[in-house]
């Protein structure tokens, strides 16, 4: 690819200098400072570090006078604890995935909208996007924010979108062959998922597709399970971070070179940070990756704690743009779990089982691969009373369960009821998870 063929979509803020960028992030993170006045949470934290006004952040550096923000704030926030305009300007909110007990939300105006759309299509032209693409979206709609905030980036990047949101794979085929569909856009699990279903049917084949890319995150892959599918499916595979909490998948994206994301440093700041003392880690060392966002009034977020463990990729890309690149993820700093792509913490399901009554003391959380997709279990010990009782209320009791372990964590596990005493006590701190997922 020759200099003048590489994609941009615009091409003075994705190759400024570093003092250029090193500019804006000062005046954003005063706006920030200042939204954040607007509100109680952020008042009274500012205050307990002797920030009273966006004059108290003077250099780049000062960025670290600040509080950290963690999910735990944002849940105590909820519904309305972190907005810094008037109720009457927001017109969207989004929530996290997979987090419907205490859900961690953001409100959006229609100029913060108007920018997570700008930043989505520029991420996708990064990647080689452009409005002649045909683009199916196979990440689900809703509060999600892989749904819509991919979406809008996409239709003003001014491609054909499809929202077909998650599952009916064959419906999702049928799509792809009838529309010319040439990018997708799901969960490294589901694009092996594609593949199989593709081998198996009878009704499609490979050659009846027009598919080039496919953008694929919401769950942590590995360089190898990558070009596994890139041979498989004959496309290249761009890797993308995002979180509802900073405004969905549009966050960091791989250009057509592939190496790493560019975490967009006009509209955020990342920092890396050893999850332990919370100071910066050597140029290029794995740490915590701490996020501000300079490009959203509604909600302002400023030193999130993401915990999710990456690097800075040392040195300049060939495709010329200054905004640093991110490595791809090691893992996080807590003990969610990401199953296809939807986060769970062990937590939201004790919750459901420590409230129902006949289960016992012990429990113990499997994940498994089954296939391409994740298999959640929860091996469940029963009070010897209920042990006792006969078969028909022991099956009320797992269907309870699973009932609202899947309101609660939008996902479906398999319940297992374990006789009293049977699940192996752990000394010390328990150990109730086991991830038995091959790492990739
Ligand atoms: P989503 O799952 O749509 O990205 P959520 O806000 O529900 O959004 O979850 C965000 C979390 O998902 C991140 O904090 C990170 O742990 C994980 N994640 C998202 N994208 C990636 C990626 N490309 N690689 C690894 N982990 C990812
Ligand atoms: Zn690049």
């Amino acid at each position: 690819m020759t200099k003048a063929e590489i994609p941009f979509r615009d091409i003075a803020i994705e190759t400024a200098s570093r003092e250029t960028i090193a500019r804006i992030q000062l005046e954003g993170l005063r706006r920030q400072v200042a939204q954040g006045l607007k509100t109680d949470f952020y008042r009274k934290r500012f205050a307990e570090c002797g920030i009273s006004s966006p004059e108290d952040i003077g250099t780049p550096d000062d960025i670290r006078k600040l509080p950290f923000t963690t999910k735990g704030d944002l849940r105590d926030a909820y519904p309305f604890g972190l907005l810094a305009v008037p109720k009457s300007e927001v017109v969207r909110i989004h929530a996290s995935s997979g987090t419907t007990g205490t859900p961690t939300v953001i409100y959006l105006t229609q100029k913060d909208l108007d920018r997570a759309s700008d930043t989505m299509a520029r991420s996708l032209m990064a990647a080689g996007g452009t409005k002649d693409d045909v683009i199916q979206n196979m990440m689900t709609y809703g509060l999600f924010t892989g749904g819509l905030c991919f979406h809008y980036g996409a239709e003003l990047m001014g491609a054909m979108v499809i929202p077909t949101s998650a599952g009916n794979t064959l419906r999702q085929l049928r799509f792809m062959k009838d529309f010319g569909t040439t990018m997708i856009h799901a969960t490294p699990s589901y694009l092996l998922h594609l593949h199989a279903a593709i081998e198996e049917s009878e009704e499609i084949s490979r050659g009846d597709l027009r598919l080039r890319k496919a953008i694929t995150g919401a769950e942590p892959h590995s360089e190898e399970l990558r070009r596994k599918i890139e041979g498989k499916l004959g496309i290249e595979v761009y890797n993308c971070y995002g979180m509802s909490e900073m405004n969905g998948p549009g966050l960091a994206f791989e250009c057509v070179f592939r190496s790493g994301m560019h975490v967009w440093e006009d509209r955020f700041i990342a920092e890396i940070l050893d999850p332990d003392t919370l100071e910066p880690v050597p140029e290029g060392g794995t740490g915590e990756l701490v996020l501000t966002i300079l490009c959203r009034d509604a909600m302002p977020l400023i030193r999130y704690r993401t915990r999710d463990l990456t690097r800075f990729i040392v040195g300049e890309c060939e495709c010329g743009r200054t905004h640093r690149r991110l490595a791809r993820f090691t893992g996080r700093t807590d003990d969610m779990l990401i199953i296809n792509g939807v986060n769970v913490f062990p937590s939201q399901i004790e919750e459901v089982l420590l409230r129902t009554n006949g289960v016992g003391a012990n429990y113990f959380i499997v994940v498994e691969k089954e296939g391409v997709l994740d298999r959640l279990t929860v091996q469940v010990e029963i009070t010897p009373e209920t042990f006792a009782d006969d078969a028909r209320v022991i099956n009320a009791l797992r269907d309870r369960l699973k009932a609202e372990m899947s309101a609660l964590i939008t996902i479906n596990p398999a319940i297992e009821i374990r006789e009293p005493g049977s699940l192996p006590v752990s000394e010390g701190k328990a150990k109730r998870v086991e991830d038995r997922r091959p790492r990739e």
